[in-house]
């Protein structure tokens, strides 16, 4: 069964929490929206930050829940196969749910970050502008984009 998950204010505005206890490796959510291009993700203006990049020119409109989830350098919630949202850890109920928004990131956007965590990068960006080991990390986790690793190994 998939684990719940609530809305609720945080710290920057709204976010998603777990309703109860979830396990490491429990699958959350699957993010879904309608596919859109760079150039209508840009027309959006500030909304653009709720668009998921799934591939090179191909993004989704996250719907709600999915599009609240908010950005942590230190997750306890990632993304496989490009939009199963699983848990890192075993998480408390009542958790705000964070994914590092750089997994999923392969054009120029970028955002100030302020998630608080000891070792923060102090700005969001481009999943190849991370540190080597960091990337090395989330891609044996299997927590990068697709478009992503095949972009390394072309
Ligand atoms: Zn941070």
């Amino acid at each position: 069964m998939t684990p719940a998950v609530f809305v609720a204010k945080c710290d920057i505005g709204r976010g998603l929490f777990a309703a109860g206890p979830i396990s490491a490796g429990a699958e959350i959510l699957t993010l879904s929206g309608p596919l859109l291009t760079l150039r209508q993700v840009r027309a959006k203006g500030a909304l653009a930050a709720n668009a998921l990049q799934v591939g090179i020119d191909r993004y989704l409109d996250l719907a709600e829940p999915g599009r609240l989830i908010n950005h942590s350098c230190a997750p306890n919630v990632g993304i496989k196969d490009d939009v199963r949202l699983v848990a890192l850890a075993d998480i408390a109920a009542e958790t705000e749910l964070r994914f590092d928004y750089s997994t999923t990131i392969g054009d120029g956007w970028t955002m100030p970050c302020r998630c608080g965590a000891v070792h923060c990068r102090g700005l969001i960006s481009a999943y190849h502008l991370l540190p080597a080991e960091l990337r090395l990390r989330y891609a044996l986790l299997g927590l990068v984009q697709r478009f992503l690793l095949e972009a390394w190994e072309a």
